[in-house]
């Protein structure tokens, strides 16, 4: 009613999901699908049932990150049935698309593969559909948050000025559109030599920590940028899959929680 009142389209909940997440972030290269992956397999491990919708159509990085290929069939209904790896069902314009193909679309194809994303594939149930959102506040980052019902937002952003602020347009995006942001997950902050453990801030220190202050959000956690995470993430093993208990992980996959 509240959205009607504001002149914005009705929203119509994705058939079979409970509640949908999205992991955001303003600026790309930031860490936002590894968290997407690591965060949907987290709540996996707490028993939840979640699938993994990758929405971002130009540079989709799901399949590589959970080790997924090929074409997905069609259900009796006519609907995607979602490629599975480790538990978690996937969707992704990877898989509707040649690997080196290029994703040169006009706006509105953009938006029909989107609808497509949203409305065509068959979930079964999932207590969990968490969204890995393209970078940017755009058409289509607008138009998921205004076309579905979005529990929450988790925002991903490197500790830099330059990511801080996208991220910032990010939050600021979700208030607009009434989804609750559930706080901001802090990526590449400290990289520890391998060899001298010296510590060293590559990208600055907090600054995701003091924008949670500033935005009144909750800080969710820091994730070390770890040669591990890259290596793993690359070879279609999430490090939450390959050593949940390593130390670069744990931040991760226990403060990232929403219940
Ligand atoms: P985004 O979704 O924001 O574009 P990705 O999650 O795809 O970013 O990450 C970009 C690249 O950085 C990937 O190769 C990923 O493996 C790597 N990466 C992300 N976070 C870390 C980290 N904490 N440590 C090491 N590499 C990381």
């Amino acid at each position: 009613k509240q959205h009607m009142a504001r002149g914005l389209p009705k929203q119509k909940p994705i058939t079979g999901v409970k509640q949908v997440i999205v992991v955001a972030s303003g600026k790309g290269g930031v860490g936002k699908s590894t968290t997407a992956g690591t965060y949907t397999i987290s709540e996996l491990q707490k028993s939840k049932s979640v699938g993994l919708l990758d929405a971002d159509v130009y540079g989709p990085s799901i399949p590589k990150l959970m080790n997924l290929k090929g074409n997905p069939d069609l259900s009796d209904n006519n609907l995607m049935i979602p490629l599975t790896n480790y538990g978690i069902p996937c969707m992704s314009m990877g898989f509707l698309v040649e690997d080196v193909a290029p994703i040169v679309w006009r706006g509105l194809m953009v938006m029909s593969a989107i609808e497509k994303l949203l409305r065509q594939v068959d979930w079964g149930s999932l207590d969990y559909l968490v969204v890995d959102m393209p970078p940017g506040t755009g058409d289509v980052q607008l138009s998921i948050s205004q076309n579905i019902p979005v529990a929450g937002a988790v925002i991903v952003s490197t500790p830099q000025d330059i990511a801080l602020l996208d991220a910032r347009r990010g939050a600021e995006m979700f208030k607009k559109v009434n989804v609750p942001v559930l706080g901001l997950v802090q990526n590449m902050s400290v990289f520890q030599c391998p060899n001298c453990n010296h510590e060293t801030h590559i990208f600055g220190s907090d600054g995701a920590r003091q924008l949670a202050d500033t935005l009144g959000v909750k800080f969710l956690g820091d994730i070390p940028l770890h040669l591990n995470i890259r290596e793993m993430s690359d070879r279609g093993t999430p490090v939450v899959v390959s050593s949940p208990d390593s130390p670069e992980v744990s931040n991760m996959s226990t403060t990232i929680c929403y219940h």
